[in-house]
């Protein structure tokens, strides 16, 4: 305790490492909780929330450059995402994927939405005008309030591929057309190797008081991610606290088909192994803490064990609730870990816990909206 009182104490800065879906609806759950706790005047937060995308997902399709995962973070945050279907826009048609069905066009098994086009049109088009990847997912984040700064891992195309026993395809192609079942081999990024972290990657990891690895997937999101060279290494040397919450519950990726990619990397699908793959920052890896499931409470201590501090929470993101939970726990583990952050986040923790054990879905959703967030069901996810 430093004594500083909570109007003059330094909100946070957050740095959240994430990919689509899942990161997504934990992004939604840092922002909401930094709204509660460190609030501004207009909705807000004080809190500077970075956000690092995933680009190892993108694409070109039919002449045009797609970004599933930037666009996942971006509808998401804008609350303009389909949360019955789980991805994509809400109120999507698909007229002109038809039209390139007819055509013989693009990928018949990958549909472009009508309005999913509009996006890919905008960026291919500011590509095509010598923009750079930041400069394009800056542009497309500037629509919509988002509440975060969104930052793409880097500028360089390195698109994720897969060696299958069918041979080595686009990353897209195993996911989305053989839906994960091809047995795989290994993932790779041409070119990461000459990769640089895009502008202010590296800054924001520098001067950050947390660093949040969100539960995405460890080895097509946020492996990627680290791939990138001096990323991890500036993870490894931040000054922040590093948390990272398993994607992992009782031994199953809670949804979608991430142990296809752990098997094929030879890691298994427990959060033993997620979180030991990640290491302890004291044994020369990437965290301080990772999150475990209460399914999981039997692991912490083999992983206290390799220097880890691992407590167990609910991890689940049923609803925006359980997105706020899930955020507020990594939050306050972290705050337990920094000596960067002040007494008046530890203050607000406590009161904003204290907050969250009483309060009903009901009134989330009332503080939600009059904040102006969007409130979504996001139990159909991914
Ligand atoms: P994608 O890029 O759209 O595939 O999304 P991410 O890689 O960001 O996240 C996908 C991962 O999120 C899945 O592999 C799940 O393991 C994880 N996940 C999804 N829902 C939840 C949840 O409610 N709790 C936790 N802890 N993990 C989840
Ligand atoms: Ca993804």
């Amino acid at each position: 305790m430093t004594g500083v009182s909570a109007d003059t104490a330094r909100a946070p800065r957050i740095v959240v490492l994430a990919g689509g879906v899942g990161g997504s609806k934990f992004v939604v759950g840092v922002r909401e909780t930094a709204r509660r706790r460190w609030p501004d005047t207009a909705g807000g937060t004080r809190a500077e929330i970075t956000v690092v995308a995933n680009t190892g997902d993108d694409l070109w399709l039919s002449g045009l450059r797609l970004q599933p995962d930037v666009d996942s973070m971006i509808y998401a945050l804008a609350g303009v995402n389909d949360t019955e279907r789980g991805w994509g826009r809400a109120g999507e048609s698909e007229r002109v994927a038809a039209e390139l069905h007819a055509w013989g066009a693009g990928w018949p098994w990958f549909t472009l939405g009508d309005l999913d086009l509009g996006a890919h049109i905008a960026r291919t088009g500011w590509l095509r005008d010598g923009a750079t990847v930041t400069e394009v997912v800056d542009r497309l984040a500037s629509r919509w309030p988002l509440g975060v700064r969104l930052l793409p891992m880097t500028d360089a195309e390195v698109d994720t591929h897969v060696t299958t026993d069918q041979g080595r395809m686009h990353f897209q192609e195993w996911w989305t057309r053989h839906r994960a079942a091809l047995p795989a081999h290994g993932f790779d990024w041409p070119g990461i190797a000459h990769a640089e972290p895009a502008p202010g990657v590296r800054e924001a990891l520098a001067a950050a008081d947390v660093i949040l690895f969100a539960p995405s997937n460890p080895v097509v999101s946020l492996g990627p991610i680290l791939a990138v060279p001096g990323i991890a290494d500036a993870v490894r040397n931040a000054s922040a606290a590093v948390v990272g919450v398993s994607p992992i519950i009782a031994g199953a990726p809670v949804r979608g088909m991430a142990d296809a990619c752990l098997a094929a990397v030879g890691l298994a699908a427990t959060a033993d192994a997620v979180g030991r793959h990640y290491g302890a920052r004291a044994g020369g890896g990437l965290l301080d803490t990772w999150l475990l499931a209460e399914e999981d409470a039997s692991l912490a201590d083999g992983l206290e064990s390799t220097g880890l501090r691992a407590p167990v929470h609910p991890l689940w993101m049923r609803d925006l609730d359980g997105a706020v939970a899930l955020a507020a726990a990594a939050l306050d583990s972290a705050t337990l870990d920094s000596a960067a952050l002040d007494s008046a986040a530890l203050d607000s923790a406590a009161l904003d816990s204290a907050a969250l054990d009483s309060a009903t879905t009901a009134q989330f959703a009332v503080d939600s909206a009059s904040n102006g967030l969007a409130v979504h069901d996001l139990t159909q996810k991914s």
